[in-house]
C-alpha cells in the first residue's frame, strides 16, 4: 500500500547523502506508487477517497494527514513543489496557478492595510498592475526604486515597510539589484525581502543563499523552458509557505496537476538548458555590441555593464564560459521604424512576448509590453523607441545571429 507523505521536506532520495543538484532535479521530490512507474504519474483527480466516516473525520480535523482536495493538495503538484524547493534550497514550496497568482498569493498573505510594499521600478508590468490597481485600493501603500539603487532603497523604507521585492536580473534591460544588501536592509527594518527569480532561475542564482526570504516564479517561463503551461511558486520557510499555502488553498489559486506534471519534467533539464542558453546569449551580446548599427546592449554579462561585478558574484551556481547571465538581452538601433525592420527581417526567432522558451523570441517593449506607459514613463524607465528585446533560445547560434544580422546590415 502506498503511505502519504506530506512531510513537506521529505524526498525520495536521502538527503543527507547530499547530492548534487543535478541529480536532485531528476531524482529528488517524486515518491513512486506502488505500480512501480519508472515515469512521475499525473494524479488527475480532484478528491479522495477515505477509509471509512472516521478517517474522513480524522483527515478534517488534522489528525491525520492526507489529501483532501486537490485545490489544498495533489501528488503531483507536490512532487513538483518538493523538488522546487530541493533546487532553491528552502524548506518548503508551494505552486500557483501563475506567476502572478503567486504574486497575488505573496500579497494577500503578507500584507494587510496600513502595511507599506517596496518595489522595484524594474517589475513585471502586471506585478505593477496588480500592486496599484488593486492593492493601494486595499489600503496598501505602494512605492518604486530603481532596483539597483541602493541609496534609493534605504531612503525609501518606512516605518510600515513590510516587503522590498524586486526581480533580478530584470527585464528588458538586464539591471540587477543587490540582493545582499537589500536582504539586509530588509531586515534590519523588520520588513522581508522577496525576489521574483524567473529570469535567473535556481540554476543560475539562489536569492535565499544570498538572505531573501521568499523566493518567486513565474513556471512558465524557464521552468517549463518549451512554452507549454503556465504555472508559479513561492519558496521560503515553512513558516512563511504555510501562510502562502492557506492562500491558494482557500483562494482556489492551486496549479493544475497536469501543468505541475510538465513543471516536474521542465525541472529535469533545467540547468542543462540553462547553461545552453548563457552560451548562446553570451555569443549573441559579444555579435550584437561589435554591430556598428547597434547603439548599445544591455545585458550584464557584459564587462561594460554598470552591474557586472555585482552579477557575478550572484549567479554563481552554473559554469559556463565568459559566465551566466541569463538569455535575455536588451539592444538599441536608431528608432522605431529600424526596430521594427530588424523585427520584421527574422525568420527563425519568434515575433511574440514570451520568453524563457527554447524558441528565440523578440518584441518591441514600446510598443508591446511597455505600450501603456506615458512616452514619459518609459523613458524613466529606460525603453525608448529604438529598444528591441530579444530572448535568446536554443537554436543553433549562428542561426540566431544571422537572423538578426540580417536586418542590422540593411539599416
Ligand atoms: C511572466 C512573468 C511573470 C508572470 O508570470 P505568469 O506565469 O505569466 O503569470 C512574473 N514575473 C516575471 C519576471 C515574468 O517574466
Amino acid at each position: 500500500m502506498t503511505t502519504l507523505d506530506l512531510n513537506w521536506q521529505s524526498d525520495a532520495l536521502d538527503p543527507t547523502l547530499g547530492f548534487f543538484e543535478e541529480t536532485l532535479a531528476i531524482r529528488g521530490g517524486y515518491h513512486r506508487t506502488d505500480e512501480g512507474e519508472h515515469g512521475e504519474a499525473i494524479f488527475t483527480t480532484s478528491s479522495y477517497v477515505y477509509k471509512s466516516a472516521k478517517d474522513a473525520a480524522d483527515h478534517f480535523d488534522g489528525t491525520k494527514k492526507g489529501n483532501v482536495y486537490s485545490r489544498h493538495t495533489n501528488p503531483t503538484v507536490r512532487a513538483f513543489e518538493r523538488r522546487l524547493a530541493l533546487l532553491e534550497g528552502g524548506e518548503r514550496c508551494v505552486a500557483t496557478a501563475s506567476g502572478m497568482g503567486a504574486i497575488l498569493t505573496m500579497c494577500l498573505a503578507y500584507l494587510k492595510a496600513g502595511d507599506h510594499l517596496l518595489c522595484a521600478k524594474q517589475l513585471f508590468g502586471s506585478s505593477v498592475a496588480l500592486f496599484d490597481t488593486y492593492f493601494r485600493s486595499f489600503g496598501v501603500e505602494v512605492s518604486y526604486v530603481d532596483c539597483f539603487d541602493n541609496d534609493a532603497w534605504q531612503n525609501a523604507i518606512q516605518d510600515n515597510t513590510k516587503i522590498l521585492y524586486c526581480e533580478s536580473p530584470s527585464n528588458p534591460l538586464a539591471q540587477i539589484a543587490d540582493l545582499r544588501f537589500l536582504a539586509n536592509l530588509a531586515h534590519d527594518n523588520g520588513a522581508m525581502l522577496i525576489v521574483d527569480n524567473c529570469f535567473a532561475t535556481p540554476a543560475i542564482q539562489k536569492p535565499l543563499e544570498l538572505g531573501a526570504d521568499v523566493v518567486i516564479h513565474s513556471a512558465s517561463k524557464y521552468i517549463d523552458g518549451q512554452g507549454r503551461v503556465l504555472g508559479g511558486a513561492l519558496v521560503g520557510s515553512n513558516e512563511l509557505m504555510e501562510k502562502a499555502f492557506t492562500v491558494i488553498r482557500t483562494g482556489g489559486i492551486s496549479l493544475s496537476p497536469f501543468n505541475a506534471w510538465v513543471l516536474l519534467k521542465g525541472l529535469e533539464t533545467l540547468s542543462i538548458r540553462m547553461k545552453a542558453h548563457c552560451d548562446n546569449a553570451n555569443r549573441v551580446a559579444e555579435f550584437l555590441s561589435s554591430h556598428p548599427n547597434v547603439q548599445k546592449v544591455h545585458f550584464s554579462g557584459l564587462p561594460t555593464h554598470p552591474s557586472h561585478e555585482l552579477a557575478k558574484s550572484q549567479h554563481t551556481h552554473l559554469d559556463v564560459q565568459g559566465g551566466a547571465f541569463g538569455a535575455i538581452i536588451g539592444f538599441e538601433v536608431a528608432d522605431k521604424d529600424k526596430a521594427w525592420h530588424v523585427i520584421d527581417s527574422t525568420q527563425v526567432i519568434s515575433i511574440t512576448n514570451n520568453l524563457g522558451d527554447a524558441k528565440s523570441t523578440i518584441t518591441h517593449p514600446a510598443s508591446t509590453t511597455h505600450f501603456r506607459m506615458t512616452p514619459e514613463q518609459r523613458v524613466q524607465a529606460g525603453v525608448n523607441d529604438g529598444l528591441i528585446r530579444l530572448s535568446v533560445g536554443l537554436e543553433n547560434v549562428n542561426d540566431i545571429i544571422n537572423d538578426l544580422k540580417r536586418g542590422l546590415d540593411e539599416l
